[in-house]
C-alpha cells in the first residue's frame, strides 16, 4: 500500500523534539512523543500506518469497554479562535474517552484575550494548566507561533486557510476504512479549493500515495500554487477541471467541501460562485456503485440531502472516525501509544 521512496526531509515546521519530562509509564518510544502536529507534512508513510493502528486499536477499545484510563489525570486544552462542532467535540470527546479531562475556550472573547492578551501569553497560560493543547485560529501559522512558544504538545486544530492536519488524517482513515486501500485510488476534490484548508491537507498527504487526484473547482477557487508546488514536487500530477462530470464516472472517492463564505473579502464573488456544485441523486446515479462520498463538514448546499440514506454517502462515519484519529493523536503525542 505504501510508495516507500516518498518520505519528505525534515523542514522547520516538523516537529520539535523538546525533550520534555518524562512522568514514569510515559513511552518516550512513541514517534510523537512530546511533539506539536503542525502540519501533515511530519507523517511519513510509515507514521500513517502506526497512527492508524493506533486509532483502531481506540476504536475497539471504545466498543468494548467505551472509556478507559490511558490517559487518566491528563489535561486537553482546547482553545478555539474560530467555530467548530466537530473538531471541538471529537477532541474533548477523545480525551475524556481516554480517562483524561478538558478546559473549552470556546469563545475567546469571554476570556482575556477581549482584553488584548496575544496568543503567546494565552498559549503559555494555557500551558500552566493544560499538558496538551488543540488550537484553532484565523491565522495561517499560528499554530506554529504557538509551539514555538509551549512547551507542552500543540495540535494544529485548522490555521485560517492553512492546514488542518487532523481532519485529513480521519479523512486517509476513512478512505482506508471504506475503500480497503489508498494506491491505486482516483481521488476527487470538489468545491473550494482555494480556501479549504481541510483539502490543502489531504492533498498533501494523499501525494505520499500512489493515486490519481482531480480537482474539481471554480477558476477562481481553484488550488493554491504553494500547495500545487508542493504535491506536484512528491511526484503527484492533479488534473484541474471546472465541471465534476467528465470525471465522476472513474472516481472512487468524491471529496466535496463547502465554500468558505468567511474566507472572502468581496461578498459578490461569495455569492457567484456559492452554488457552484451540488451532488444530488442524479450525480450519485452516474457515480461508481463503489465510490465513497465524503465531506469534512458543514455542509451548506452541495451535498443534497436526499443524498445521506445512499450507503456510499461515508461523512456522518467520517465523523466517527475522527474521534478515534483524534484518539490516537492526543495518545501519541502524550507518550501513551
Ligand atoms: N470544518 C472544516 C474546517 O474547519 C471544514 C469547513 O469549515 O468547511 O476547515
Amino acid at each position: 500500500m505504501i510508495r516507500e521512496n516518498v518520505h519528505r526531509p525534515m523542514t522547520t515546521t516538523d516537529p520539535i523534539h523538546r525533550n520534555p519530562h518524562l512522568p514514569f509509564g510515559d513511552q518516550q518510544t512513541s514517534p510523537f512523543y512530546g511533539n506539536d502536529i503542525l502540519t501533515v507534512n511530519q507523517f511519513s508513510r510509515d507514521d500513517l500506518v502506526y497512527t492508524f493502528g493506533v486509532a483502531h486499536e481506540m476504536r475497539e477499545m471504545v466498543t468494548r469497554v467505551g472509556t478507559f484510563d490511558l490517559l487518566k489525570g491528563k489535561i486537553l486544552g482546547n482553545l478555539f479562535y474560530e467555530v467548530s462542532t466537530r473538531t471541538a467535540t471529537s477532541f474533548a470527546t477523545a480525551i475524556q474517552r481516554l480517562g483524561g479531562s478538558v478546559i473549552q475556550i470556546n469563545e475567546v472573547k469571554y476570556s482575556s484575550v477581549a482584553k488584548g492578551e496575544s496568543l503567546p501569553d494565552t498559549i503559555r497560560t494555557m500551558e500552566a494548566y493544560c499538558d496538551v493543547i488543540a488550537l484553532r485560529h484565523p491565522e495561517v501559522g499560528s499554530a506554529a507561533l504557538a509551539a514555538r512558544y509551549a512547551s507542552k504538545p500543540v495540535i494544529n486544530a485548522g490555521d485560517g486557510v492553512g492546514e488542518h492536519p487532523t481532519q485529513a488524517l480521519l479523512d486517509l482513515f476513512t478512505i482506508v476504512e471504506e475503500q480497503g486501500h489508498v494506491d491505486g485510488l482516483t481521488i476527487t476534490l470538489l468545491g473550494d479549493l482555494r480556501y479549504g484548508r481541510t483539502v490543502h491537507s489531504l492533498a498533501r498527504l494523499l501525494s505520499k500515495f500512489d493515486v490519481k487526484v482531480h480537482l474539481v473547482s471554480p477558476p477562481s477557487l481553484r488550488m493554491p500554487a504553494n500547495v500545487m508546488a508542493e504535491v506536484l514536487e512528491s511526484g503527484l500530477s492533479p488534473t484541474e477541471h471546472d465541471t465534476l462530470n467528465g470525471v465522476l464516472p472513474k472516481t472512487d472517492v468524491l471529496y466535496v467541501t463547502r465554500v468558505q463564505k468567511e474566507r472572502f473579502a468581496n461578498p459578490a464573488d461569495y455569492e457567484s460562485v456559492k452554488s457552484s456544485y451540488v451532488v444530488d441523486e442524479e450525480t450519485m446515479a452516474m457515480a461508481k456503485e463503489s465510490m465513497t462520498l465524503m465531506h469534512p463538514f458543514p455542509r451548506v448546499n452541495e451535498i443534497a440531502m436526499e443524498v445521506d440514506a445512499d450507503p456510499r454517502a461515508a461523512y456522518f462515519r467520517q465523523m466517527g472516525y475522527g474521534m478515534y484519529v483524534r484518539m490516537a493523536l492526543l495518545a501519541m503525542v502524550l507518550g501513551k501509544a
